[in-house]
């Protein structure tokens, strides 16, 4: 259709739409938004809604659905859960006023990264905008991140493209915005991970400076602030008064956990269910607010490596954990708190109602009681804390005075404000409620008058205030008094002029009071958002404590001990359990189990049948080491830990998602990431790394894996085999000592001890495991004759002295190459392997 042909509205329409071509525009249309022509047909079917015509008779008419606009939110959100935009495009005249087309605009445009109204079900999460600008130069980049609901801002500078993949993965953003000089690679790899690209505003808008703290001094990290809040102004339109200063953060200032260590630990995420239940997180969770819920989350995340800091938490979690009658205390006013950062949010974006307010008071009148609690037990840790603790009285007063306790939802119906709160409100409701008693009297006048008992005064919203009589009585009304108004199966509604002249003057009074109503609501909507710093600083305090009291309730549930910081380069950790196991299986059933290495030892060689717990050994080493520089307490009896400075892990879980040599290829790039990064202040976990690929390939690759590690790097290194050929290593690596997991068999049956023991293992139990796993006798056999068979072969046997013999001097006289040069960085040269979301990350990892 030419624009000729349109009409004035299509006009209107085209012409707003052409400014989101990437959105849905979802356009107000009286009591619908419209979706038309090509959002139409999308929009029909993502959305389920039945597809029309507008203007269905002319030669092409246009497709049309909608949805009523008192359900819009359930339709945004599904199509924002999946990844698009949604323009909401607003009447912005009252139509019956307007002249001619009624004015219209986008007043919002809703994005992955910017949806604030995510359901109950998400509060425990933070949704977080991202923003990247790549600098050529240092090939790294100028990052800053964002969630919109609790005002949460921070920027960084990232040294390499694996660190921003990491950042965009551990926020598990949705959203990422980047200027015109991203490299397109870059692009469609963050594209790949399922991350949706928007591009730097058109006309960038002068976004407020005053969001930069004094530590944003650095240039480009001044304009990534920049672009993210130019980005948000030109979406979301509206103050973002309730963002906080930019803080500088160094992702160094964290324990360093690579996105697939955080993925195979399962931190937060149930690897097979992609749920919490089964996690870490889901272990640690009895926080009693949604602000802790999400402060959690960021701890486990991004634990510490600042001592004092790390030291910090532990006492407060230990005063916690001695005083269990304050802390159920504590808990059963935390209950009572909401979620202030989110209401904080919704009062400087405006969407704020009654009921909120409701809740904003509720729970600022817990935090003196907070307060109390907590200078009867506390000592410095809590200082800092502490010091954001503060009572914020005149808006408890504010709104005590002025809302009243249980406000109806809409704030622009009435009921909201309460009596004696305003002199001229109060004379527009005693207009109305003498209104209503002039009423009754009325009807108890005609009652009288024409002696029709049943006789009802009323209102209905068409017809107003009108006089209701029963057909067999119509007979007895006034007929010169009486005016038609309605006429039902039953009977008959009259005016007369006497009430029409009232019902004006209620029907005012009504009016005037709902619009003042309103006005003063917005008046102290208005004069909360004033102190929305405030209140922002003390959901905080809030939140940290609600992690600090979970920490000191899981602590005594499940008999965690605090740990002690080393200085030195050595792990002890006595009776030692992986929680998150133990509380499946049950306290009774776990072995526990101590990890010792001294100075005098960096690599622990551990091998043991499958299926006996080496994995879980090491899966158990690590959440120690994160449960400690979180700040919680550890699952032992007794803990000494170093800081680490990073934890490089390469178990199990990706053979599930990959199969065949992509599995091997995966491996070895972890491996490679490991080798790169470690210091020897790090963790390095490698499980049965080289049985992907050939017995003897494997085992060399083990071994000078190994061998590197333990002569170049020096990180505490923890190594599961099932390669015994390699125990032998320890006769010439100095630091490598073996540890194996006991198994004894009983009658022919092996039955595993999941204990830890000093020395390696001395068979390799396959063939057990394979009759555990209930193949059939006869199979079991036939592999058992096998097995003497080959070993009876002197051949085989001796090429296993062979190997061992090998293995032995090519370890003494390891010449491990140095780096020399940059062209030299990856020991294994990667191919370019499967799309995997796996894949590409550790593909960027190694450009
Ligand atoms: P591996 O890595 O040696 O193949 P896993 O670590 O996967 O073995 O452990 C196999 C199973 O053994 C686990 O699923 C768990 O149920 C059990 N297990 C492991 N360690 C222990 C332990 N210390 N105490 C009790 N059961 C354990």
């Amino acid at each position: 259709m030419s624009k000729k042909e349109l009409t004035p509205m299509m006009v209107q329409y085209q012409k707003i739409k052409d400014q989101y071509p990437d959105a849905f525009l979802f356009y107000r249309l009286g009591d619908f938004y419209e979706m038309f022509n090509d959002d139409a047909i999308k929009g029909s079917q993502l959305l389920e809604l039945t597809l029309t015509n507008r203007s269905r008779n002319a030669d092409n008419p246009v497709p049309m659905c909608g949805v009523p606009h008192k359900a819009v939110q359930n339709y945004i959100d599904i199509l924002v859960d999946q990844g698009y935009k949604v323009a909401i495009c607003e009447q912005m005249e009252d139509p019956r006023l307007a002249k001619g087309m009624v004015k219209r605009a986008v007043i919002q445009l809703v994005t992955p990264g910017t949806q604030i109204d995510i359901g109950t079900e998400n509060a425990k999460t933070n949704n977080y905008l991202t923003a990247a600008q790549y600098d050529p130069k240092s090939q790294g980049f100028a990052f800053a991140y964002a969630d919109l609901s609790t005002g949460e801002l921070k920027v960084a500078k990232l040294t390499s493209q694996a660190e921003l993949i990491n950042e965009l993965v551990s926020l598990q953003t949705k959203e990422t915005v980047v200027d015109k000089d991203l490299p397109q690679q870059i692009e469609e790899t963050i594209k790949k991970l399922g991350i949706l690209i928007s591009h730097q505003p058109e006309l960038p808008v002068q976004a407020s400076t005053s969001y930069l703290s004094q530590d944003v001094s650095n240039s480009a990290l001044k304009q990534i602030v920049k672009l993210l809040l130019d980005y948000i102004q030109t979406t979301q339109k509206r103050s973002l008064q309730h963002l906080k200063r930019a803080v500088v953060y160094e992702p160094s200032d964290y324990l360093e956990l690579d996105h697939n260590s955080q993925y195979n630990l399962e931190l937060t995420k149930n690897i097979r269910t992609g749920k919490k239940a089964g996690t870490l997180l889901w272990l640690l969770d009895q926080t009693k607010t949604a602000m802790g819920g999400r402060k959690l989350k960021q701890w486990i995340e991004r634990p510490l490596v600042n001592r004092r800091k790390i030291n910090e938490r532990h006492d407060a979690v230990a005063i916690l954990l001695d005083h269990y009658f304050e802390r159920n205390q504590l808990q059963d006013e935390l209950i009572k708190v909401y979620d202030l950062e989110r209401l904080a949010g919704r009062v400087a974006f405006g969407s704020v109602n009654g009921r909120d307010l409701i809740q904003l008071k509720t729970s600022l009148q817990q935090v003196p009681k907070i307060k109390y609690i907590l200078d009867q037990i506390a000592d410095h840790s809590f200082d800092d804390i502490l010091k954001n603790v503060v009572p914020l009285d005149d808006i408890v007063d504010k709104i005590d005075s002025a809302i009243v306790e249980e406000p109806p939802i809409s704030v622009t119906d009435g009921g909201v404000i309460k009596d004696g709160y305003n002199d001229q409100l109060d004379k527009y409701r005693d207009a109305t409620n003498n209104g209503q008693k002039w009423l009754a009297q009325l009807e108890a006048k005609e009652r009288q008058v024409t002696g029709i008992n049943n006789l009802k005064v009323g209102f209905n919203h068409v017809f107003g205030y009108y006089i209701e009589v029963t057909k067999v009585n119509l007979s007895k009304i006034p007929a010169n008094r009486y005016q038609r108004k309605q006429t039902l199966a039953n009977s008959e509604r009259f005016s007369t002029p006497e009430l029409k002249e009232k019902e004006a003057l209620i029907l005012e009074a009504q009016e005037q009071s709902k619009t003042l109503e309103y006005k003063l609501f917005v008046a102290v909507r208005d004069e909360i958002k004033k102190s929305i710093k405030r209140i922002q600083d003390l959901a905080d305090a809030i939140a940290s404590i609600d992690v600090l009291q979970s920490f000191a309730a899981v602590s005594e549930e499940y008999r965690f001990i605090r740990p002690s910081l080393t200085t030195k380069h050595e792990v002890t950790v006595k009776d030692g359990r992986h929680p998150v196991v133990e509380k499946v299986l049950g306290h009774q059933q776990y072995v526990p189990n101590d990890v010792s290495l001294g100075e005098d030892t960096s690599v622990l060689l551990i091998t043991g049948p499958n299926m006996s717990g080496k994995s879980t050994y090491m899966r158990q080493m690590a959440l120690t080491v994160i449960m400690n520089q979180m700040g919680c307490f550890v699952p032992a009896k007794k803990a000494e830990l170093p800081v680490f400075d990073k934890i490089f892990t390469r178990i199990g879980a990706a053979d599930d998602l990959i199969s065949g040599q992509s599995t091997f290829m995966v491996e070895m790039k972890e491996a490679n990431d490991a080798i790169e990064n470690a210091t020897p202040n790090s963790l390095i976990l490698f499980d049965e790394i080289g049985r992907g690929t050939a017995t003897y390939d494997g085992m060399a690759l083990a071994q000078a894996i190994i061998e590197y590690v333990h002569n170049n790097i020096g990180a505490k290194t923890l190594f599961s085999t099932h390669y015994h050929e390699l125990t032998v290593l320890d006769e010439s690596l100095k630091q490598l000592r073996n540890v194996h997991v006991g198994a004894t068999e009983s009658n022919g049956e092996l039955v595993f001890l999941h204990k830890i023991q000093p020395g390696p293992a001395d068979k390799s139990y396959g063939i057990h495991v394979a009759k555990l796993a209930g193949l059939p006798n006869p199979l079991l056999h036939r592999a058992n004759a096998i097995l003497s068979r080959l070993e009876e072969q002197a051949d085989e046997k001796q090429e296993r002295k062979n190997y061992q013999q090998t293995a032995k001097t090519m370890a003494a006289k390891a010449e491990t190459p140095q780096r020399e040069s940059e062209e030299q960085i990856s020991l294994f040269p990667l191919e370019q392997i499967d799309d995997t979301q796996a894949d590409v990350v550790s593909q960027l990892k190694n450009l």
